[in-house]
């Protein structure tokens, strides 16, 4: 029934109980003017008719009444309906239909609505399952790589972690999941060591990513392994604006122990051939020695060259095969230092000494400073530092002019440290190797001298293995400064 209908049936049952109401008094009232009022039948004629009039009025007020209150109801009730729909379909539940068909206004609204939920429902399956999909395949590619690999977002929480990473960690996929990874860490070492380096970084900081420089040594399924660490923040573009988001961190692991492995027998190699190196080579010395002493009789000028010439280079053999076996027992972690007191100005008159042929060579001057009474004494493994300090006069003569001249000195600062310098006023390095120079192997393009490019990296290890510094300061065509920095 329509709300017209409805309308018109209601007016039309109160107008004719109004008038039913009217018609029942005018009777009465017509009876009662008849009847004479003192006769006996006038009093039970007024109450008959009073009581008429009263219950015809009642059920008029009643059905008023009902009226007032079920009409706005009736009306109210689909509307009610329908704004509930609204709602529930705003809260993505999509299954919800109405049911208005008693009503002719609202049937077609009805009709309409579950209309639209149901290609709602069909269209919210559809992205969800091609949603769950694409999710199925992103953790299917992640767990087919086989290096570890975790994803956190900004609050810490593991977003998702591949089969390798949890094998690496011994956990189970549903203890980590959506979980605090602060939480787990709390009781598990290896996850605790990964992500705290991720705690250090501020938040604010867009772009954090950094690959730790020791590899971590992982002992799972019975053997040990080596693993280097990539930290990779996870930007994302901002939707409106080009403003890019962090959203969290991936901790990658790469798998080295076949590269460490791999480099662990180059150094046993290195060390060994340096060590049979070295027999021979002072087999040939020693013959030279006995050359030069003439006790096998006297050489000729063009023998004498030749000879000279043998030593010199075996000389060089010698020295390379002291750096190699000096880089083998640094990478081998076998350095041991023997540390004693001693005064800079021993290391200084040590390496002058190592040196002096060889700045006579080339008439190279050097030059000492080093205030007596300003400095204190070292404790350091003497041997190794005059090394440090051999090297380093040795390549201030060697990249210096002939007949130039280089500084060797020391100074004490006021923070308690001893700075021993070598200076030289060669053709200097380019800024852009500042760094490399201290790389194994590494050599300037284009440099002449001979040499194995060995020399400042041992230095600087030698260095940093007694908590000490080595650092450049080098101007193309000005020359360079060596300084190394150890505690007083
Ligand atoms: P090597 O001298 O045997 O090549 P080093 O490790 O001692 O190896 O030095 C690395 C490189 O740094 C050298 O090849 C050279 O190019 C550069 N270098 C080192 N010392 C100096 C210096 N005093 N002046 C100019 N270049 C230098």
């Amino acid at each position: 029934m329509n709300i017209k209908t409805k309308l018109t049936l209601t007016i039309g049952i109160l107008v004719a109980m109004i008038v039913l109401l009217v018609a029942l008094s005018v009777v009465n009232l017509q009876i009662l003017t008849a009847t004479d009022p003192d006769s006996p039948a006038a009093g039970p004629g007024l109450q008959r008719a009073l009581l008429w009039i009263s219950i015809v009025g009642a059920a008029c007020i009643c059905v008023g009444i009902g009226i007032w209150l079920r009409l706005p109801a009736s009306i109210n009730k689909p509307i009610k309906e329908i704004t509930n729909g609204i709602q529930e379909i705003a809260n993505h539940n999509y299954e919800k239909r109405l049911d208005l068909n008693g009503n002719q206004e609202f049937a077609e609204v009805s009709k309409n609505f579950n209309r639209m939920a149901k290609r709602l429902e069909e269209y919210h399956a559809s992205t969800l399952s091609e949603m769950m999909a694409a999710k199925k395949y992103m953790e299917t590619i992640i767990n087919s790589i086989n290096e570890p690999i975790i994803g956190l977002n900004n609050e810490m929480e593991i977003l998702f972690i591949n089969d390798e990473a949890l094998n690496v960690l011994n956990l189970k996929r549903e203890e980590v999941i959506k979980r605090s990874a602060q939480e787990i860490s709390m009781r598990n070492d290896l996850l605790r060591r990964l992500v705290r380096e991720l705690i250090d970084i501020p938040s604010q900081k867009i772009r954090s990513d950094k690959t730790q420089k020791e590899p971590l040594k992982i002992y799972a399924d019975d053997k040990e392994s080596f693993f280097q660490v990539k930290y990779i923040s996870i930007i994302q573009s901002g939707r409106n604006s080009a403003t890019p988001e962090k959203k969290g961190h991936v901790i990658m692991l790469k798998n080295i122990t076949e590269f460490k492995e791999l480099d662990s027998a180059k150094t046993t190699f290195i060390s060994t051939i340096s060590h049979e190196l070295k027999t021979p080579i002072s087999a040939i010395m020693m013959s030279l020695q006995l050359l030069e002493d003439k006790r096998v009789g006297t050489l000729n000028n063009e023998q004498e060259d030749l000879t000279n010439s043998i030593k010199e280079n075996s000389e060089r053999l010698l020295n390379i095969t002291g750096e190699l076996l000096n880089m083998t027992q640094v990478e081998s972690g076998k350095l041991q230092l023997k540390p004693k007191i001693t005064k800079p100005i021993e290391l200084i008159e040590y390496a002058i000494k190592a040196n002096r042929v060889q700045a006579e060579k080339f008439n190279i001057q050097i030059e000492v400073e080093y205030p007596e009474d300003k400095i204190g004494k070292l404790f350091i493994d003497s041997e190794k530092i005059a090394w440090v300090l051999t090297n380093l006069l040795s390549n201030a003569i060697r990249y210096s002019p002939e007949n130039g001249h280089v500084v060797i000195g020391a100074h004490q600062t006021d923070d308690n440290y001893i700075e021993m310098y070598v200076q030289d006023f060669g053709k200097g390095i380019d800024p852009r190797y500042h760094k490399s120079i201290f790389d194994h192997y590494f050599r300037v393009p284009g440099t002449k001298v001979q040499g194995s490019g060995l020399g400042l990296s041992i230095s600087r290890d030698f260095v940093e293995a007694h908590n000490g510094t080595l650092t450049v300061q080098s101007e193309l065509g000005r020359g360079s400064k060596f300084i190394m920095r150890l505690k007083a």
